[in-house]
């Protein structure tokens, strides 16, 4: 689906034409051969990320192995007016590497160096193609914390999580992505290479790039390299299991535990559907017959979590739980982070496709916006499952379903469009932390009005003159 208004800024001139002999000779000068894809077999995998349903192919597929390399593939693009679209591990759920309009996938997953880590400045500097994992567990190994805890660590990279500004499990009190983000290294659509922020957590030298770059889904510019803040790691962790009887009394548990004073690492919540999926799945000993599940946790030094928990499970206990266990180790915390991190997996199995979504509302309208998206379900009898992170209001409802079954995918696209207009109603937004891309395009001037998308546009315009990097989508 390719939608444009009247708005729109113009597609480069390369847009959805064949890349000429050409292109493609002076592509191999610079990646060389073996880094330049172009058969239908090589080129399938970067027609598609981790959304269902969306899928175009690229012309070519170009993987380099440097700034330098990058700066010349975008120099040419540029002139040549050739779509580019930035790639990292490809694990976006919001359509936001597929490439609408052909051109060049350039892919940043060979440039894996960890250039350093900096116990004493508390900051690491990484290239884009490294995976959230391996920053996160290198700085472990030097007891420091790399916060930001996406479901897709193992494989999603860290310019990748820049480009979204990722979330993840720890949000409510560690925040996302942009909180860790110090100073990029980038190269613009026109081939210059500058560099945002830098090393200090004070810098207040101009506009704010780095900011305006984390979450900017490869419309701006290429991000080569990244500097990160990290925290020195918490000495315990631990979590805690809450069954409710339904979403309302669990967000009223959740509202209990705020007023309390705490914020907690972990605060998420499953429904009903998402509790049975994924005891199916991984047989976890769940409550099945629960209406909702929160997961509790939190970390710093063992007495300040022991207080913590110990007040989160009593909250629990007050606003209604049915049950509440404690985690007694570091494996049985695991195995409870397991049951969140699995949802998607674990629901993935019910239907040949599982549309996940993302919205946000005002945490204490949480278990409001659940009922009101098992409603919209009802009324497009589609079948929905929603967990997410309760803490942060942001849900992550979960339409599974038979594409062989009729009108059912645009039963699903119909119910979601209500689902992103009912958040906007409420206070809140189309995503909470998986991005707009192509899949989120038709609902983000609901969310930011014409006048904001034309600033996007216009600033999408200074950016990238040709309009070569991710045609058609955010400011595009
Ligand atoms: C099982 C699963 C769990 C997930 N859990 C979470 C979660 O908890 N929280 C969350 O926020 N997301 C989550 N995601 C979504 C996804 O992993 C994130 O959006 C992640 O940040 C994408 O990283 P990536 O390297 O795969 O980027 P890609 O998917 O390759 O690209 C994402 C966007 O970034 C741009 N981009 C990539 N690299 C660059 C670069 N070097 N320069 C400029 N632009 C670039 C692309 O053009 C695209 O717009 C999950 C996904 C899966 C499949």
């Amino acid at each position: 689906m390719i939608v444009s208004d009247s708005t729109s800024l113009p597609l480069p001139r390369g847009a959805g034409r064949p890349i000429d002999q050409q292109t493609l000779d002076d592509l191999r000068r610079i990646v060389g051969g073996q880094h330049v894809l172009t058969t239908d077999g090589d080129v399938e995998p970067y027609s598609r990320d981790a959304t269902p349903l969306f899928r175009a192919r690229p012309g070519v597929v170009v993987l380099p192995a440097s700034t330098g390399e990058v700066s010349a593939v975008l120099r040419m693009a540029s002139e040549r007016g050739i779509p580019v679209t930035p790639r990292g591990a490809g694990s976006n759920l919001a359509a936001a590497t597929i490439p609408e309009h052909g051109g060049i996938v350039l892919v940043l997953t060979r440039m894996t160096t960890i250039k350093e880590i900096s116990p004493d400045e508390l900051l690491a500097v990484v290239e884009a193609g490294v995976t959230t994992a391996e920053l996160a567990d290198s700085a472990a190994a030097l007891g420091l914390l790399y916060a930001p805890d996406p479901g897709s660590r193992t494989v999603s990279t860290v310019a990748g999580n820049v480009a979204m500004c990722a979330g993840g499990l720890r949000g409510l009190k560690y925040g996302v992505t942009r909180n860790y983000v110090l100073g990029l290294e980038v190269v613009l659509p026109t081939g210059e290479v500058i560099r945002t922020g830098g090393r200090l957590w004070k810098d207040v030298a101009g506009y704010d790039l780095t900011r305006l770059l984390t979450g900017s889904e490869g419309t701006l510019g290429v991000i080569t390299e990244v500097t990160v803040a990290l925290l020195p790691m918490p000495a315990v962790a631990r979590t805690g299991v809450a069954y409710f009887g339904s979403l309302a009394d669990a967000g009223r548990a959740v509202a209990g535990v705020i007023h309390d004073g705490l914020v907690p690492a972990t605060l998420e919540f499953l429904d009903n559907r998402c509790i049975n999926a994924v005891e199916d799945f991984a047989k976890l000993g769940l409550d099945r017959d629960a209406g909702a599940l929160l997961l509790f946790g939190d970390d710093g030094t063992a007495e300040s979590v022991e207080r913590s928990l110990s007040l989160m499970a009593a909250t629990c206990e007050r606003t209604g739980a049915r049950g509440v266990t404690m985690a007694k180790d570091i494996a049985e915390s695991e195995a409870l982070l397991t049951a969140r991190r699995c949802s998607l997996p674990a629901l993935a199995r019910l239907a040949p496709v599982t549309m996940l979504e993302d919205a946000t509302v005002p945490r204490p309208r949480l278990a409001e916006m659940v009922d009101r998206i098992d409603a919209i379900a009802a009324r497009h009898n589609v079948v929905v499952a929603t967990f997410g992170h309760a803490g942060d209001g942001n849900l992550h409802p979960t339409i599974v379903f038979d594409p062989a079954d009729g009108d059912v995918r645009h039963r699903a696209e119909a119910a979601f469009g209500e689902v992103f207009d009912t958040a906007i109603e409420m206070g809140g937004t189309i995503t909470g932390e998986h991005g707009v891309g192509a899949a989120k395009r038709p609902y983000l001037q609901r969310r930011l009005g014409a006048d904001q998308m034309a600033l996007l546009r216009r600033l999408k315009a200074a950016f990238d003159p040709a309009g070569i990097l991710n045609p058609g989508k955010l400011g595009s």
